[in-house]
């Protein structure tokens, strides 16, 4: 049967047991921000398309080509967000957040939307777990950050990380730069891409996130950032890799590294793992100092970074310590009685009490009217590992039949202490 409906294109269902490690990533990310003070943000899927512009910026390949924008029926645009910092942003400056007290430590965990083109680790959805600390200017905070990103992806037995930095400089820095590059690039025009040829008028910098190999070799022989950062910015960045280095991050200078949004400053980094390929960027984060002010809020500082989940799943074996959850071990079974009987039974078996830490049994009961042979081939083959039977007899007597499916043994235990015999054992699996 072909299903009459899809998933749209670059979508996906996210299926059982699999959403039991996405769970299981999330639980961890919760975790470990926690301890380093963050709390949790959840801001609307929604967000003016103004918004975007303003804080993604209008030159970017996010708010130029992957938005998914329309008009509502009011007519007012809005678009499905592609990232979260300005929503973030948004809400900091909306609730006036600077009164809780600075810094503020926000973390969120979501699905965002790019119109993409859909490959392995690259989705229409996707999912981002992110931070934000707002209201430092670093570079100290930069490295906690920093090292709180590498303990959640330790957490997930990520061994094998790349984390490259590199600062893109203060407002001047970045002022002097600009025109440098222009100059560079200006005599080689016609040998530029579209994109890169509008760049040069609009923002040369983003030319250097170029993926088109005559634009990278051009590139090779343009004049670095580095050589034009202002001593501010070059001892920013100077302490910054020193704090990282002492909490033992170990790390490496990209001088290519600029990011894709309009508002980053001084630090920028990225961390890719092994085994992802073409799409190895797990993480990208930056200062973007300038954003709060231009979204009407205060004048404050802020880092960030945003983790894609769905690559950081693609690229994760499970810690040998997240066992996939299994499957109900209990089925129970109404020989002749009304089926609310063992509706009842099933629901005394799954909050009878026990030793403490034995956890209760995940029961299911049989709601069918098939044969019992047919009941007990089915429970079998789900993974249950007892059926408990209850009929007329076993109601009157108040007791039940444990039905142990693996041996085919079977006996009759009072039904109050029947919850007693359903434990599993670690040996059973
Ligand atoms: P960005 O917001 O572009 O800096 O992206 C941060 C991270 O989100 C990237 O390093 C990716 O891991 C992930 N990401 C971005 N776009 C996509 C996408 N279309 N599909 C899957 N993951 C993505």
């Amino acid at each position: 049967m072909t299903a009459r409906h899809r998933n749209v294109k670059g979508t996906r269902d996210l299926l059982w047991p699999e959403t039991h490690l996405w769970s299981r990533v999330e639980a961890t990310a919760r975790q470990v921000f926690h301890a380093y003070g963050y709390g949790e943000i959840r801001t609307p899927m929604l967000e003016e398309t103004d918004l975007f512009i303003r804080a993604v910026g209008q030159e970017t390949d996010i708010v130029g080509k992957e938005m998914y924008s329309f008009e509502d029926r009011k007519g007012r645009s809005l678009t499905l967000r592609p990232e979260s910092t300005a929503g973030v942003g948004r809400a900091f400056v909306q609730h006036g957040m600077e009164g809780l007290g600075l810094p503020v430590k926000l973390f969120y965990i979501g699905p965002h939307f790019r119109y993409e083109r859909p490959q392995r680790g690259r989705y229409r959805e996707f999912h981002q777990i992110g931070a934000e600390l707002i209201g430092d200017p670093g570079p100290t905070s930069d490295a906690e950050l920093i090292l709180m990103l590498v303990r959640f992806l330790e957490a997930l037995g990520f061994l094998d990380l790349t984390v490259l930095v590199n600062s893109v400089g203060d407002g001047s820095s970045r002022a002097a730069y600009r025109e440098a590059l222009r100059s560079f690039l200006e005599p080689h025009r016609t040998g530029l891409g579209e994109d890169s040829r509008r760049r040069l008028e609009t923002n040369p910098l983003r030319i250097l996130d170029t993926k088109d190999p005559a634009e990278r070799d051009l590139l090779a022989n343009a004049p670095r950032l580095d050589e034009f950062l202002s001593a501010e910015s070059r001892a920013h960045f100077g302490d910054f890799r020193t704090a990282l280095g002492a909490c033992g991050v170990t790390h490496r200078l990209e001088p290519r590294l600029v990011r894709g949004l309009d508002y980053y400053a001084l630090t920028v980094f990225e961390i890719s793992a092994a085994g992802l390929g073409a799409q190895d960027a797990l993480v990208g984060g930056g200062r973007y100092d300038g954003l709060l002010a231009e979204l009407g809020g205060p004048d404050l500082p802020a880092i960030g970074f945003a983790i894609g989940e769905d690559r950081l799943l693609e690229a994760m074996t499970p810690p040998p310590n997240w066992p996939v959850p299994r499957p109900p071990e209990v089925h129970v079974i109404g020989i002749g009685v009304p089926g609310v009987e063992s509706l009842r039974l099933a629901e005394e078996l799954r909050n009878a009490d026990r030793a403490p830490g034995t956890g209760g049994p995940a029961v299911t009961s049989e709601l069918s009217e098939r044969s019992l042979k047919a009941t007990l081939r089915w429970a079998a083959s789900q993974g249950r590992r007892w059926a408990v039977l209850v009929g007329e007899a076993e109601l009157a007597a108040g007791t039940v039949t444990v039905k142990d499916l693996r041996t085919g043994e079977q006996r009759s235990v009072p039904r109050g202490e029947a919850s007693r015999s359903l434990v599993r054992k670690e040996s059973d699996s």
